[in-house]
C-alpha cells in the first residue's frame, strides 16, 4: 500500500513502507496487457543473446551481463532514467509538502480548533481523538491531493505505466481513504491512549502498539484489503500454475492455489507477491506478468517471491522496523519537547498528550523517516537481494531473471551509481541482479538443464511476444493502493 505522507500519521508510513516490501516485491513495466496464449499454443520464449549463450569455456559473466543491458534502447533507458530520478525529487517535494501542510495546520490555529470542537462534541478521551483523526485525515488528504493526483495520475501516464482512466483513479482514491480513516484512526486513539496513561515511556508501548498494528495490517491485506482494489482467482493454466506449485513443494511452501489478479486495470506494471502470512498467506502474481512473459521468466520471478516466503522476511522486517520504530519515537520524545516549549503556546498545543500535535508529530516522524531513507531502503533491499540469490536456485532460470529484471527497467533505472543505489533502491537495480544471475550463470553452464536453455536460444528462437491478438487493458476500475 502507499499513503500520502500526510494523510495519516507518519507512523503509518513505516507500517506501509513494511507492508509494501514484500509485497510489492517483483514489479516490472511493461507495455499493456496480452492475452495468454490458449491451451495447445506455446507460450512465448525466451530471448537470449548470443554472448549470453556461450559456451563455458568462452563465457564471461560481465560481457553476458553487457550484453543483456545493451539490449535496452537508449531511447527507452532516457525514459526510465528520467522517470526514476524524477522520483528523487518527488520524494523530496513530497517531504516539503508535508511538513507545509503541518505548518499550516499548526500555524493557523487550526489543528487547536479543531481539536476544541472534538471536546465539545464529546467528553470522553478517545471520541475525542477519533474525531479530532478524523478530521486531520480528511484535511491532510484534500490539502495534499495537487501532490497526490500529478505523482499518482498525470505523471503515470506521461510514462505509459497507467492505464487507468480518471474515474476508477478517484473510485481507488476513495476507497484508500476510507481504508485509511478506519485503520488510521484506530492506530492513533491507541496511540494517545497510551501516551496518557504513561506519559514516561509512552515511546516504548507507543512502539509496542505500532508492531501489533503492523503486524495485524499485513496479516489482514491479503484477504481483507487487496481484494477492495483487484480481483484475485486461482490461476487455472496447468502449464503456468503446476511449476509454480511444484518449486513451492519442493522449498517447503505450503501453498495449494497460486492466485492470478487484474493489475492491468490499473497499470502495466509486471508484479507478484507472496503475502500474508499463516493463515492468510497467498501466492500472487498479476496479470501483466502472465501475459507478457515467457515461463522461464516466470518462475524467476516466483522464486523470488516463494524466497521472502522460505527465508521468513516478513518476521525479519518486522523485527527491523520494529527497531526503526523505537528510534522514530525516541527521537519524537526529545524533538517534540524542544518544539512545544518553543512554539506550543501560539500553537495551542499543551503536551504530546493533545492530539491537537498531531501535525508536529506527523511532522517530526517524517524528518527521522526523510533521513533514514537510506537505512530503510538498506533493509528492505538486502532482504530482495537474499530473494534474488534464493530464486535464482529455485527456480535455476538465470537468463529469465536477466530478461524479467530488464522489463522492469522500463521504469526503474538499468544503472545507477553505487551511491545512488545505496540511498534510494529499496530493490536491486537491473544491473545488479543481472550480474547476479549470469555470476550464478558461469557456475552452471554444465548442468543440463542450462546447457539446453543455452541450445535452445542459439537455435532460431520464438519472439517473446505470444501469438495472441491484443486485449485491451480495461481502462476503468480500481487501482492498489500501490507496491
Ligand atoms: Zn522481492
Amino acid at each position: 500500500m502507499r499513503v500520502r505522507p500526510t494523510a495519516l500519521a507518519a507512523l503509518l508510513l513505516c507500517v506501509l513502507a513494511l507492508a509494501a516490501a514484500p509485497t510489492g516485491a517483483q514489479e516490472v513495466g511493461s507495455g499493456g496487457g496480452r492475452a495468454q496464449p490458449p491451451a495447445g499454443e506455446s507460450p512465448p520464449a525466451l530471448h537470449i543473446p548470443a554472448e549470453a549463450a556461450r559456451p563455458a569455456a568462452t563465457f564471461d559473466p560481465e560481457v553476458a551481463t553487457r550484453a543483456y543491458l545493451d539490449t535496452l534502447s537508449p531511447e527507452k533507458r532516457a525514459r526510465s532514467d528520467a522517470y526514476f530520478e524524477g522520483g528523487y525529487w518527488l520524494q523530496l517535494w513530497g517531504f516539503l509538502y508535508g511538513l507545509g501542510v503541518a505548518w499550516l495546520l499548526l500555524g493557523t490555529g487550526l489543528s487547536a480548533r479543531m481539536r476544541d470542537l472534538a471536546e465539545r462534541i464529546s467528553r470522553r478521551r478517545p471520541l475525542q481523538t477519533g474525531l479530532y483523526a478524523i478530521g486531520y485525515i480528511l484535511l491532510t488528504t484534500v490539502l495534499s491531493f495537487p501532490l497526490t493526483v500529478y505523482q499518482g495520475y498525470f505523471r503515470e501516464h506521461r510514462y505509459d505505466l497507467a492505464t487507468q482512466g480518471f474515474g476508477g483513479w478517484m473510485r481507488d482514491q476513495a476507497v484508500g481513504l476510507v481504508v485509511g480513516l478506519i485503520l488510521g484512526t484506530a492506530l492513533l486513539v491507541a496511540l494517545y491512549a497510551v501516551i496518557r496513561r504513561a506519559p514516561r515511556t509512552w515511546w516504548i508501548w507507543g512502539s509496542a502498539v505500532g508492531l501489533v498494528f503492523l503486524t495485524v495490517v499485513i496479516l489482514i491485506a491479503p484477504v481483507y484489503l487487496d481484494p477492495l482494489f483487484n480481483t484475485y482467482k486461482p490461476l487455472e493454466d496447468a502449464r503456468v500454475r503446476d511449476p509454480i506449485l511444484s518449486m513451492a513443494r519442493a522449498n517447503g511452501v505450503p501453498a495449494k492455489e497460486v492466485y492470478e489478479f487484474d493489475a492491468s486495470r490499473q497499470s502495466t506494471r509486471v508484479s507478484a507477491n507472496v503475502s500474508g502470512f499463516a493463515g492468510t498467506m497467498r501466492v500472487r502474481l498479476n496479470d501483466n506478468l502472465l501475459n507478457r512473459c515467457s515461463l522461464p521468466e516466470i518462475k524467476a520471478v516466483m522464486g523470488h517471491e516463494l524466497g521472502h516466503y522460505v527465508l521468513h522476511h516478513i518476521y525479519e522486517m518486522l523485527v527491523e522496523f520494529g527497531l526503526v520504530l523505537v528510534g522514530a519515537l525516541a527521537f519524537l520524545r526529545w524533538a517534540f519537547e524542544r518544539a512545544r516549549s518553543r512554539w506550543g503556546e501560539r500553537w495551542g498545543i499543551r503536551g504530546i498528550g493533545d492530539v491537537a500535535g498531531l501535525p508536529l508529530v506527523v511532522a517530526l516522524v517524517s524528518v527521522y523517516f526523510f533521513v533514514l531513507t537510506p537505512v530503510t531502503n538498506t533493509i528492505i533491499r538486502s532482504n530482495e537481494q537474499e530473494a534474488d540469490i534464493f530464486g535464482l536456485n529455485a527456480a535455476r532460470e538465470p537468463d529469465g531473471f536477466a530478461t524479467v529484471s530488464l522489463k522492469l527497467a522500463e521504469y526503474r533505472k538499468l544503472e545507477p551509481g553505487r551511491l545512488e543505489e545505496w540511498v534510494f533502491y529499496d530493490h536491486p537495480s537491473g544491473r545488479a541482479r543481472i550480474e547476479m544471475a549470469m555470476h550464478w550463470k558461469a557456475e552452471h553452464l554444465n548442468d543440463p538443464d542450462i546447457a539446453a536453455e543455452d541450445r535452445a536460444a542459439v537455435a532460431p528462437s520464438q519472439p517473446i511476444q505470444p501469438v495472441q491478438p491484443t486485449q485491451p487493458a480495461p481502462s476503468d476500475g480500481s487501482s492498489p493502493p500501490g507496491p
